[in-house]
């Protein structure tokens, strides 16, 4: 990890803003625009609003004009009753509007981007785990809700700003060229200076921005990686704390010193910018103050124009850095819909069929899987080489790894192709057995049941089904698995198991846990059923777990069982609960199962040897113990192990 990692966020929100500025590109616009459409109602009101707005803001200098030219000197004391109430209205009008233009504004804006998030959402959820094996699933979170953030951003605020700021800029215009257009000449002389140094200014705050995002999310993530379990493990055990905060106290003083510099840089700006309206004003007044003296025009004209020039240097000044801010947050949306396109890999077909009533004949014809993957399912900058379990890392030993260096190996045969020319046969409610070194393909083939992927070639059957023909949920309903390691929401265990069949009753409940022998474990819980597990709730033992899977699995009740049989040491007792409700799982299923008991490989009515991706053998045990080929090997080596109480077919350390 280590500079490595450090460096992802800042990749991510650094170099990619960087080339932000070029990319708005009209299919993109259209594209954001689209996102728009179910809220043109909302977003007309919006420029009425607007309109309306900037509409009273131009009406206080003509008052003035008039206050001072004709009410005074006319000494008309009616005329400036009125005027001055028109004056405290019209704030208390365009505060009413503001405030509606905000909700509205809000609304479009957040309805955009829960819109986003959704499509995001459901898109991911259905992309194949291929994708999320090749992604860190963390940065692809951070990076999403930075962007959407951003994109929010857009909506709501720039958008809206541009529009309000150009309608404004060009309402002023009209009225001062309309009410004197020599004056009006003057202080638009004074703007390219303006503009100049509105650019000049904001590209060096911009740029200070960035690099502040930049030192930030570079602290961020040193916070990230070190404040976790698997972080402070390992700075402990290399008794790393003060090189740590050494590190982290570097990235900290940066984020202080650019967060001054970005103060005084600001108010640079400003001062600039007020200073160039000043001398635009002043020249008004001067020359104008002039044309007074001689009678060309009147002194509330004067006034009433140096008001609307304020007024327009600052909608200028607000747009002179609108299109970049623009361009910024439409790369956002870019990167959302980067991730809304990525292609399905495991999509339903058209018209599929729903499996019903199935028997549960099992048919591999000529598989062949690659886990290799095309560029355009991924995405880029969050794209992971491997997963590095931090903790492996730490008992793997040696320093702080790197993410592609000290990746520890976790898998001995690492090769292109995972599994070559796979066929076999199982009839509905039959057993199999793989068996094979650590590597072989026996997880992989396993994957290939539920759909997780697909074949690279050949085809799998259910029932002579090809599973790429069959609905995604009614597969699903008729797969069952149990893996090794057991993934628990952080709920009740109540809720976990309802999470196979969310109609289950109580009773039902309770018959699929006394099934795979973990009732009475439930039972003895202060809260029973409802004891909260998962991530930090109450913490099962491994053995625990893998019986509450069970009994999801038997809650669910699939016509096929994939299992991959527990490798680790457990006690005895937890040994033969396991083994027992196992029994009952599988009895009337097909069950295809990762087996590393000599139990199990016994009463397998189908054994698959498999070694680097293909079948080598396959039979009945005494069959293959009499071919006297890898398997009756495998068998010598290790049954004695089996006896001394250990498995049969030990994974490596490491296996997954
Ligand atoms: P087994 O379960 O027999 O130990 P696996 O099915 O886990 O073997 O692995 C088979 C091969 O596929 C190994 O060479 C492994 O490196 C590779 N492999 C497993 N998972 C992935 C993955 N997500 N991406 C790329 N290669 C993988």
């Amino acid at each position: 990890m280590g500079m490595h990692g450090g460096g992802w966020f800042a990749y991510v929100r650094g170099e990619d803003d960087k080339d932000k500025k070029q990319h708005v590109t009209w299919p993109l616009l259209k594209r954001v625009l689209g996102y728009a459409r179910p809220y043109r109602g909302r977003i007309i009101l919006l420029l009425g609003t607007i309109l309306a707005v900037t509409g009273l803001s131009l009406l206080t200098p003509l008052i003035m004009r008039d206050l001072i030219d004709r009410t005074l000197p006319a000494g008309n004391a009616g005329r400036l009753n009125r005027l001055a109430i028109a004056l405290v209205l019209i704030p208390i009008a365009g505060g009413a509007i503001n405030i509606f233009q905000r909700k509205l504004n809000a609304s479009i804006g957040e309805g955009v981007i829960y819109d986003l998030r959704l499509a995001l959402y459901t898109h991911l959820q259905r992309l194949s785990l291929r994708f999320f094996t090749h992604t860190k699933t963390g940065e692809l979170i951070s990076r999403l809700n930075n962007d959407v953030i951003d994109a929010q951003r857009a909506i709501s605020s720039t958008i809206v700003d541009i529009v309000t700021n150009l309608i404004q800029v060009t309402a002023i215009l009209i009225v001062m060229f309309s009410l004197e257009w020599r004056l009006t000449l003057l202080g638009v002389m004074v703007l390219p200076l303006f503009i100049v140094a509105a650019r000049r200014l904001g590209t060096k705050l911009r740029h200070i921005a960035r690099q502040a995002m930049d030192y930030n999310a570079q602290m961020n993530a040193i916070m990230n990686e070190t404040l976790n379990i698997g972080g402070v493990l390992l700075v402990r055990l290399f008794g790393r704390t003060a090189t740590e905060v050494e590190r982290f106290d570097v990235r900290a003083a940066q984020v202080r010193d650019i967060g001054i510099t970005r103060a005084v840089t600001g108010s640079q700006f400003f001062v600039i910018i007020g200073l160039v309206g000043a001398i635009g004003t002043a020249l008004v007044y001067w020359v104008g103050g002039h044309l007074v003296l001689n009678g060309a025009f009147t002194i509330g004209t004067i006034v009433a124009f140096a008001s609307y020039l304020t007024q327009l240097y600052g909608a200028l000044q607000n747009l002179t850095n609108a299109p970049v801010a623009f361009a910024t947050s439409m790369v956002s949306f870019e990167r959302v819909f980067e991730v809304i396109d990525l292609p399905l890999d495991i999509a339903e077909k058209p018209g599929a069929r729903v499996l019903r009533d199935v028997r549960g004949a099992l048919t591999f014809e000529d598989v062949t899987f690659e886990y290799r993957i095309d560029e355009e399912h991924l995405l880029r900058s969050v794209e992971r080489h491997g997963q590095v379990d931090m903790v492996q890392a730490v008992l793997s030993g040696g320093e702080k790894t790197d993410g592609k260096t000290g990746e520890p190996v976790a898998i001995s045969q690492a090769r292109e192709i995972a599994l070559e020319h796979v066929s076999f046969h199982i009839e509905p409610g039959q057993l199999v057995a793989l068996v094979g070194p650590s590597g072989a393909g026996k997880t992989t083939l396993t994957y290939l049941i539920p759909r997780l992927y697909d074949p690279t070639e050949g085809r799998i059957l259910l029932d002579g089904h090809d599973l790429r023909d069959v609905t995604l949920s009614s597969l699903a309903a008729q797969v069952g698995m149990v893996t090794q390691e057991t993934h628990l929401f952080h709920d009740t265990i109540r809720t976990n198991l309802l999470y196979a069949r969310l109609d289950a009753t109580q009773a039902e409940i309770e018959a699929a846990c006394r099934a795979a022998n973990i009732h009475d474990f439930i039972a003895g819980l202060p809260d029973g059923y409802y004891t909260v597990v998962g991530e930090r709730g109450y913490r099962l033992s491994g053995g625990e777990k893998q019986r509450l899977a069970i009994a999801r699995v038997i809650l669910k009740d699939p016509r096929i069982l994939v299992l991959d049989e527990a490798t680790s040491h457990l006690d005895s007792q937890s040994e033969a609960l396991i083994q027992d409700a196992l029994k009952t799982v599988m009895a009337g299923r097909t069950s295809i199962v990762i087996a590393h008991r000599l139990s199990t490989i016994l009463a397998a009515d189908l054994i698959l040897v498999i070694d680097r991706g293909r079948i080598v053998e396959q039979g009945r045990h005494d069959d293959l113990i009499a071919q006297g080929g890898l398997y009756a090997g495998l068998y010598e080596t290790q049954f004695s192990r089996e006896r001394n109480g250990a498995p049969l077919f030990p994974a490596e350390a490491g296996e997954p």
